[in-house]
């Protein structure tokens, strides 16, 4: 479950973390009200579940209170990466000396958490990790041990801090790691931690990720929230609904399949040929025509998908009902881009010649077919 960052900071507050003075608002007059309590300038920040708000233009200054229900009113209106902006975040403008990088999260190659910090955090954290990843220092922390105050002094240290800011920053790692024992946490990260003009450390920021297996241990907390842990776009809800495993990804070639295991070989396929899938769907088992339909629609509601791979073993489906469903999408208009498909298993020859006759590409081999799409996603791209 992701946590909106006023969620978050409601944590952290309980664990005596310091963050900026301010509040909630879901209209531009509550913003106002907000403003005015804290007194002073402020930043205003779309509540979304979603980092990147700075680039995305939702995180603005203002002076006055009246620029800030100005601002609450815009960023209100927004769409941020593909979501609705339900809340904005007012809270006091800090004078910034210093962003800070810190988060922890898990690295399951080690079996151990990880904690992450920076002395240059900010908004291009990913870029940093790119270019200089000398710049950012990890430690890993055994679950059964715990993380330790001493290594939480050697973590600051490492970072570059030096006297009394050893122990300041010290005492904020080891806060985020009790937050992150108490409430099973998976990713966590402050971005930026800021070391204010007037010496203080605040979180600016905050990410805050619960493991769902663990929600069951956390029902106070999701009943003081007041609403469902989880948190959907509507392509996601109607595959919930329709019972298929949904993920979106960032590039443009929606993958559609029977079974995780081929799913995941055919994004594997697709990136090996050098494309970038955009969805994993699959469509479990028993796939019929109608089924097939409806995954095509939900995978094209995403407006990053520029092509369609179809990839199924047919056992208990039928390729001739995959087939129907394809052409049944087609025939409504719901296939807007280039589609290809490879089939094997149960009435092969039949739905084959189903497609062929509509003049959709149909291939034999999974490899042949990635190929072939990443080349029609390329041409559309
Ligand atoms: P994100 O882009 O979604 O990670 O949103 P952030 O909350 O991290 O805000 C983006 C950027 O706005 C930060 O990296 C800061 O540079 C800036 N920012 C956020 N809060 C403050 C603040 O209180 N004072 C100042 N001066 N800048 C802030
Ligand atoms: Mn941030």
């Amino acid at each position: 479950m992701k946590l909106f960052e006023h969620e978050a900071k409601e944590i952290f507050r309980t664990f005596k973390m310091p963050t900026p003075p301010g509040g909630f608002a879901k209209t531009s007059a509550e913003a106002k009200k907000r403003a005015i309590e804290v007194g002073k300038p402020v930043v205003v920040k779309a509540l979304v579940l979603s980092g990147k708000r700075g680039k995305a233009g939702g995180v603005k200054f203002a002076d006055t209170p009246e620029e800030a229900e100005k601002f609450a009113e815009e960023i209100l209106a927004m769409r941020i990466n593909d979501l609705p902006v339900e809340a904005v975040l007012i809270e006091e403008k800090l004078d910034i000396q210093q962003e800070i990088y810190a988060g922890i999260t898990i690295d399951r190659n080690e079996r151990k958490y990880v904690v992450i910090g920076s002395a240059a955090g900010g908004m291009s954290i990913e870029e940093l990790a790119e270019e200089s990843p000398e710049k950012i220092v990890k430690m890993h922390v055994d679950p059964s041990l715990g993380f330790q105050a001493y290594e939480a002094r050697e973590m600051a240290i490492a970072m570059g801090f030096k006297g009394k800011q050893i122990n300041q920053l010290g005492s904020f790692f080891l806060k985020l790691w009790n937050i992150v024992d108490a409430f099973d946490v998976e990713l966590t990260e402050i971005n930026p931690l800021i070391l204010a003009k007037d010496g203080r450390f605040l979180a600016a920021d905050a990410r805050l990720n619960i493991d769902d297996n663990s929600l069951y241990r956390h029902k106070d907390f999701i009943e003081k929230i007041k609403r469902e842990p989880v948190e959907q776009n509507e392509r996601e809800r109607l595959a919930t609904e329709n019972d298929m495993a949904y993920v979106e990804l960032d590039g443009n070639i929606a993958c559609i399949c029977n079974g995780a295991g081929l799913t995941m070989a055919t994004l594997d396929a697709v990136s090996v040929y050098g494309g970038k899938a955009s969805t994993f769907l699959d469509l479990g088992g028993g796939a019929d025509a109608e089924r097939v339909e409806r995954g095509i629609e939900i995978a094209m509601m995403y407006s990053n998908v520029k092509a369609i791979l179809v990839n199924i073993m047919a056992g208990i489906t039928r390729c001739d009902d995959v087939a129907k469903g394809i052409l049944s999408a087609r025939d409504d208009g719901d296939i807007k881009v280039p589609l290809v498909i490879r089939m094997v298993g149960t009435n092969e020859e039949e739905g084959q010649e189903l497609l062929t006759k509509a003049g959709i590409p149909f291939l034999k081999t999974m490899e042949d077919a990635a190929s072939k799409i990443v080349e029609l996603a390329k041409e559309v791209a």
